[in-house]
């Protein structure tokens, strides 16, 4: 278990889970095709940071890229979770950026290699304050939210637009991994994803709830 805390919760962190291309347009923008099943990979816990730090570009990229999405958090364990028992499973919601060094992530696609290093540098998983679900499952599938950097919006996005539903995905994420309070799924990005400069101050935002506030800074 990490010693790093989910705020606004009594949890730990555990694992990070991540949905891809889990949005259309933003498949398509990548030239990415729409998936028929969810593209899942993993993040290191070290890469977690928090609403007011930085964002630390590597040295070992150019193009580092936002991937505004909303996070749920496990609050019960399960195996083999049904889709329609998902929900039950879910404790908190917040907003996240799903970091991406955009130029070693397509030599990794274009070599048929993992994602482990282009996702996985300290800071590239930025983590809000975390707010109770309500438990109803129609909330899960209207979740609005958006990302402004230098006060003008670049994504926004409705959880009603996902190819895959967050009750669907901890079901299917469930059937490979046992899931366990403290883990964490972010659920993919909508479409306007774009590289972030040295001084950009970024504002995600879950409407009528949630705000993570980052800066970002080159590697010293
Ligand atoms: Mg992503």
């Amino acid at each position: 278990m990490s010693e790093k805390q989910l705020h606004g919760t009594n949890l730990k962190l555990q694992n990070i889970f991540c949905i891809g291309r889990n949005y259309s347009e933003h498949a398509k923008e990548l030239n990415n095709p729409v998936p028929t099943t969810p593209v899942v990979f993993t993040k290191p816990t070290s890469a977690v940071c928090y609403d007011g730090e930085n964002i630390i570009l590597p040295a070992q990229s150019d193009n580092v890229h936002h991937e505004v999405e909303i996070v749920v958090v496990i609050g019960k364990s399960g195996k083999n979770i049904s889709e329609s028992e998902a929900h039950k499973h879910i404790s908190h919601i917040g907003i996240g950026l799903d970091l991406t060094a955009r130029d070693l992530q397509d030599v990794a696609k274009a070599k048929s290699l993992p994602w482990s290093v282009c996702k996985g540098f300290d800071t590239f998983a930025a983590l809000s304050h975390f707010e109770a679900f309500d438990g109803k499952v129609e909330t899960l599938s209207n979740i609005e939210f958006e990302l402004k950097i230098n006060g003008e919006i670049r994504q926004s996005g409705n959880t009603s637009g996902m190819i895959f539903s967050i009750p669907y995905i901890v079901s299917y994420l469930s059937t490979i991994f046992t899931l366990s309070p403290g883990d964490i799924i972010f659920t993919g990005t909508p479409a306007g994803v774009g590289q972030l400069k040295v001084n950009d101050k970024l504002v995600a935002k879950i409407k009528d709830s949630v705000t993570l506030s980052l800066g970002v800074q080159k590697a010293q």
